[in-house]
């Protein structure tokens, strides 16, 4: 049970009487975060079509329910004591179609829904000898959360490709972002009105991508060879949510950092600093939330003092 609750016996009735078939109650967060920690949702949350989503933004807006939207929760770090309120996730939000295609420019828009799965939209592409999503190769998670993130690497980021998001505001309206709206940072995802403080949900995305440059089968090449990059230098087997801290705006990387003050390796409860890339915390064995927690913050301490640089987390911590 979560230590504390935001669903009176009203609000649990009206969740069960009108979303009762789509609601899991004391739902482990375990389950939905590559970290594999975090006490129980009270209530999670999976619609079946917009239409319900619409109907639960707006009676928790009235009623004053908290809700938070996560995707696969490979940038999450939720609490041991679970998460008052409710989780929404867009698992039945899988879709990707053509929305439109430019002989002029050689160029097709692609628009998914939130919950697609990133590496099924790029092998989506790939199939369809469409180039433009090779920087996504092998980042874990869904559209939706690759959107807020502004996920990427070295290569580019969704900032590159993402030319419209449809999203739903507090009220259950669904409307249209374009690119001259957006706000992109460092892992950061912003437009006008929620900037200024609305909460949204997205819904989908359109990409535009390139299409004839190299066929299906040199990009499945590119896509094998990058994944096997990936497993050289990340700890894929273990669970984690992926590099923990920012990159610095100048100077070492995160990683180079922790690294050089020989941090690679050091454990607090179930918790490691990985001895193959010292930017990711992993779940070394049966971590707690807290373990992570208090090996992050002795991370950052140490590099503080040695090079008197502050780190900042990556990782959404709820
Ligand atoms: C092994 C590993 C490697 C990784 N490598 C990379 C990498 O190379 N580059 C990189 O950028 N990231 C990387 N990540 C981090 C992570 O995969 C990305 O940030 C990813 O885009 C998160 O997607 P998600 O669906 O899991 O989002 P979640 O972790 O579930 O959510 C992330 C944030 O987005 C919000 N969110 C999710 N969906 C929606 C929605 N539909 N509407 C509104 N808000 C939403 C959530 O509330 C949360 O704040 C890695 C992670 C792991 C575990």
């Amino acid at each position: 049970m979560v230590s504390y609750s935001k669903l009176n016996k009203a609000a649990r009735g009206w969740l069960d009487t009108h979303m009762g078939d789509h609601i899991r109650w004391n739902e482990p967060m375990a389950r939905h975060t590559s970290f594999r920690v975090g006490g129980p949702a009270e209530a999670f949350f999976t619609p079946p079509s917009a239409a319900h989503l619409a109907d639960f933004v707006q009676w928790a807006g009235k009623a004053g329910i908290p809700y938070r939207i996560i995707g696969d929760g490979t940038n999450l770090l939720a609490p041991d004591r679970g998460i008052a309120g409710v989780v929404i996730n867009l698992r039945h939000f899988r879709k990707i179609e053509y929305a439109a295609e430019d002989a002029a420019s050689a160029t097709v828009t692609l628009r998914a829904l939130a919950g697609v799965r990133l590496k099924v939209f790029c092998q989506f592409a790939a199939r369809n000898g469409l180039e433009g999503m090779a920087f996504a190769l092998g980042i874990p998670g869904t559209v939706g959360g690759g959107m807020m993130m502004n996920a990427g690497t070295q290569d580019g980021s969704m900032a590159d490709v993402l030319v419209s998001a449809t999203v739903m505001d507090a009220a259950g309206a669904v409307r249209e972002i374009a690119r001259e709206d957006f706000r992109f940072g460092y892992r950061s995802f912003s437009w006008e009105s929620s900037a200024a403080g609305e909460k949204a949900i997205l819904l989908a995305g359109a990409f535009q991508l390139q299409k004839g440059g190299r066929d299906a089968r040199m990009l499945r090449k590119e896509a094998r060879d990058r994944l096997c990059d990936r497993r050289r230098k990340q700890p894929i087997g273990l669970p984690s949510g992926g590099c923990f801290f920012r990159n610095p705006p100048e100077g070492p990387g995160a990683g180079a950092l922790i690294d050089r003050a020989g941090l690679k390796g050091m454990r607090i409860g179930g918790a490691e600093v990985s001895a193959k890339h010292a930017n990711f915390i992993v779940n070394r064995e049966s971590a707690t939330s807290s373990d992570i927690l208090a090996l992050a913050a002795a991370v950052r301490d140490t590099v503080r003092r040695k090079f008197g640089v502050d780190l900042k987390p990556e990782i959404c911590i709820i």
